[in-house]
């Protein structure tokens, strides 16, 4: 298998890099203040993430770190759930989802049922994505991501600070942040990060659900390859409405 460090491939220091890092750390600092301990990072563990989760953990800010544990992660996601234990002494709170659901589906549909059609793929996602998501998001007041604008042309206009379908702030400290500015930051920090990186994968999701990527490929082309259109779980595209409802 080909690999390659991410942050040589990656890392460059642009014009405003600190400033950058300041605003996303300023950001951090008035959520936390504002809704403290009703706050919550909802953490993919890929590498825009791992930037924010560094942020919040050298500064002590008081704001949990979670991820969805959808049963389907690769084990070098699960690994970086360890490595961020020991690194920054910090638990990753995991949602899983809930199990007879997941059984009902597979019993139903297969092990490979997001390869068969969109709508299965959507169903599988939302079963072990954006209903766990209804429940991390519960009774908080703001959540914290690693959306960029250039990750994607849906995600073009990401704002810092956006209200979601629930009414609850939804906070975006690296919206402004390029690729090239998240491994510069990784680099320099030496901030863990998923092995899979080093093997062309930009974007993680699930292990079925992800590829590696050649060169010049979009960020996000290694999602869900298979499918034309727009390449997105549901989680920042959607009313989390359905999730929340299957939460209370
Ligand atoms: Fe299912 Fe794939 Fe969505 Fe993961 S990314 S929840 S495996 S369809």
């Amino acid at each position: 298998m080909d690999t390659a460090k991410a942050t040589v491939l990656y890392a460059r220091a642009t014009p405003a890099f600190d400033d950058r890092v300041e605003r996303a750390l300023g950001l951090l600092i008035e959520a936390a203040e504002k809704h403290a301990e009703r706050i919550v990072q909802a953490s993919s563990l890929g590498a825009e993430d791992q930037v924010v989760t560094d942020l919040i953990a050298r500064y002590r800010l008081p704001i949990t770190v979670a991820t969805l544990d959808t049963g389907k992660l690769h084990g070098e996601t699960l690994a970086l759930i360890g490595a961020v234990r020991e690194r920054y002494a910090i638990a990753i709170e995991r949602y899983r989802p809930v199990q007879e659901a997941v059984v009902t589906f597979v019993g139903r549909h297969g092990e490979d049922a997001m390869r068969q059609s969109v709508d299965l793929r959507k169903a599988c996602c939302a079963l072990r994505k954006v209903e766990p998501l209804g429940r991390m998001l519960a009774g908080r007041e703001a959540w914290v991501t690693g959306l960029r604008r250039q990750q994607s042309s849906e995600r073009s206009d990401v704002e810092f600070q956006e209200t979601d379908d629930a009414g609850r702030a939804k906070i975006n400290p690296l919206a402004d942040w390029s690729w090239a500015d998240v491994w510069h930051y990784i680099k320099t920090y030496d901030v863990p990060y998923n092995a899979l990186h080093d093997r062309f994968y930009p974007s993680i999701g699930c292990a079925p659900c992800t590829r590696a990527v050649a060169v010049g490929e979009d960020i996000r082309a290694g999602r869900w390859w298979w499918e034309q259109g727009v390449k997105e779980c549901g989680l920042h595209v959607e009313p989390l409405r359905a999730g929340m409802e299957h939460a209370s």
